[in-house]
């Protein structure tokens, strides 16, 4: 379960901000995961929970956005975006090279926090 060190980082960044902006609560925290990320928002939120309790961030509500990932095509010098990896192999929209470079598409982001 490689989501209990990701929402380790991603509840250190809450709680830093929070201490930084004197929060008295955090209500929400808006993630942004990369299309080719497995991370299960299910996951996200059951571990916060757990990890968060006692702190400021207790019953924050992750949300999580799902951004396309980018390759950069080896062929004709393109990037492009991907949703999905439904399909194998990846191939370039315009030059059908599969010769590709992966450049984003596994991050995650912290791109929201919201506290009062
Ligand atoms: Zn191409």
């Amino acid at each position: 379960m490689h989501e209990l060190p990701v929402t380790q980082s991603i509840c250190e960044i809450v709680l830093r901000h929070a201490a930084a902006h004197d929060a008295k609560r955090v209500l929400s925290v808006s993630l942004e995961v990369g299309a080719l990320s497995d991370l299960q928002p299910e996951w996200l939120q059951r571990y916060f929970d757990h990890l968060s309790r006692g702190t400021v961030a207790e019953q924050a509500r992750l949300s999580v956005d799902r951004v396309p990932a980018v390759f950069h095509c080896n062929g004709c010098g393109r990037p492009f975006e991907v949703n999905s990896l439904l399909h194998d192999g990846i191939a370039c929209e315009r030059c059908h090279s599969e010769n590709v470079t992966l450049q984003s598409g596994r991050e995650y982001t912290v791109k929201r926090i919201e506290v009062i």
